[in-house]
């Protein structure tokens, strides 16, 4: 049974990079019939915060992501965390070292000037033979791992392949501290072994905690998992993705008017690929996910790459659900769509050319309000005679016995042809005068929607 899992560290926001780890994680014990398991790494006490334990799940609630088991929270199992350590004290696997901070801090000054790596010189390690220093009064020792001195730890790693770390390089870590809780690394064994994960999926920057943690796993006799590490995601500048600079919260994309289905879409083909394929749905990316596929090496953001993924992901999504999404983003420009035409029913008139819910707001903006126009550009189509002119075609408007889109349509023509003028004289300064701008769909859809009456009024208005 494939068993693997998400396990954020609750210190901020949820990262994008966060979110590409969970996607991958979710698709591989999905397309396996497996289980996806959520784990709050929260034993950094000073670190981790509610707000952003709550960022966590909202955010993995708003991209859809679901967890069939879970959350876990690490911080409710420090009983059996202490409990392991215990059994590898007595089993030797793990000892007590009473070294105080200053005896460190010496010891690595002393290595340092002799130019040798700054490391734990290993003196509380107990040896055949060997005669520890004895126990400082009013020190709480810390408990140290065991690493084996010789060998190597290796693993075959299902994005990176092979990789391989002498033990030499590798310190007796400390897996409890002087009050008894346990360190990360520990914590993430101890939780991968008692939720029979079958695969780690997480992001590179862990490679160096691994090899610590698969000798921890076999000090335990537990089995190994199979570990699969995912480049990281940088931005357009080929930099690490940071706050200052780019959108690395997941509720700033909400925020910018990002479908979360796009948001997966977009993350699952950074550093993955089936084909030229772009634009896909989950249902899809699980069909066709394999880790292999996964590139070993980083890949980069590219926004109008994703703003297109989103626009395509626009088109597609049911126009209801979009309105909802739209509806209070048209309310911070003002405007209220009660009064006017349903907003299923624009959306679906202007959608295709948004690349965001705020931009499709905006297009959605004139369907309600009349903005005046100001812009010198849009002026120029506006000029006496064409006032004129829709004042004319304003008269055959109010007379249609029936007002829809093919109605109006039918008016342009002979109109047109009464005054002797090419479409684009009529078209353009109609648009002005009743939406603002010369940026519509087809005229006649939107005078349709707009209603006669809104139509009539914002006429009279700009001929005035
Ligand atoms: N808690 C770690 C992090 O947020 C992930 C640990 C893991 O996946 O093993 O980076």
């Amino acid at each position: 049974m494939i068993r693997t899992r998400f396990a954020p560290s609750p210190t901020g926001f949820l990262h994008i990079g966060g979110v590409r780890t969970a996607l991958f994680s979710w698709a591989y014990a999905r397309k396996h019939g497996g289980t996806f398991v959520l784990r709050i790494e929260d034993t950094d006490l000073e670190r981790s915060t509610p707000e952003s334990v709550q960022a966590i799940l909202d955010g993995m609630h708003w991209v859809g992501l679901d967890y069939d088991e879970g959350p876990f929270y690490q911080t409710h199992r420090f009983d059996r965390y202490k409990a392991v350590v215990k059994d590898l004290l007595a089993s030797g696997h793990a000892y007590l070292c009473y070294c105080s901070k200053e005896e460190l801090d010496e010891m690595r000054a002393g290595q340092e000037a002799r130019g040798e790596k700054p490391r734990y010189d290993r003196r509380w390690r107990p040896e055949p033979g060997k005669t520890l220093p004895p126990v400082p009064e009013g020190v709480e020792p810390v408990v140290r791992f065991r690493t084996p001195l010789d060998g190597t730890v290796a693993w075959d790693d299902l994005v990176k392949g092979r990789i391989e770390f002498a033990n030499e390089e590798l310190d007796d870590l400390i897996i409890a501290r002087p009050d008894g809780s346990p360190t990360y690394n520990f914590c993430v064994v101890i939780d991968d072994w008692d939720m029979n994960i079958t695969q780690v999926i997480r992001g590179d920057d862990h490679v160096n905690n691994t090899p610590r943690q698969i000798n921890i796993l076999k000090a335990l006799n537990a089995p190994l998992p199979q570990y699969a590490h995912l480049p990281m995601i940088l931005n357009a500048d080929g930099h690490k993705m940071s706050k200052r600079r780019d959108a690395v919260s997941v509720v700033q994309y909400d925020e910018q008017g990002i479908l979360p289905e796009a948001l997966l879409n977009y993350l699952a083909r950074l550093g993955w690929g089936h084909g030229d394929d772009e634009f896909f749905t989950m249902e899809q990316f699980v069909e066709w996910f394999s880790l292999e596929a996964v590139n070993p090496g980083p890949s980069r953001f590219d926004r109008e790459k994703f703003l297109w993924v989103n626009q395509q992901h626009m088109k597609v999504a049911d126009n209801g659900r979009l309105a909802a999404l739209v509806e209070p983003r048209l309310n911070k420009l003002g405007v209220k769509a009660e009064n006017g035409p349903a907003l299923a029913d624009v959306i679906a008139l202007v959608k295709e050319r948004a690349h965001d819910l705020n931009e499709l707001a905006a297009q959605c903006d004139y369907f309600y309000v009349r903005r005046t126009p100001v812009d010198a550009d849009l002026a120029k189509h506006f000029d006496a005679d064409a006032r004129a002119r829709i004042g004319r075609f304003g008269e055959r408007l109010a007379a249609l016995p029936e007002w829809n889109a093919e109605a109006i349509h039918e008016l342009f023509k002979p109109f047109c042809a009464d005054e002797g003028i090419k479409m684009g004289l009529l078209g353009m300064p109609l648009r002005v005068a009743v939406c603002g701008t010369a940026q519509t769909p087809s005229v006649d859809a939107v005078l349709a929607l707009i209603g006669r009456d809104a139509v009539l009024a914002r006429l009279r208005a700009s001929v005035q």
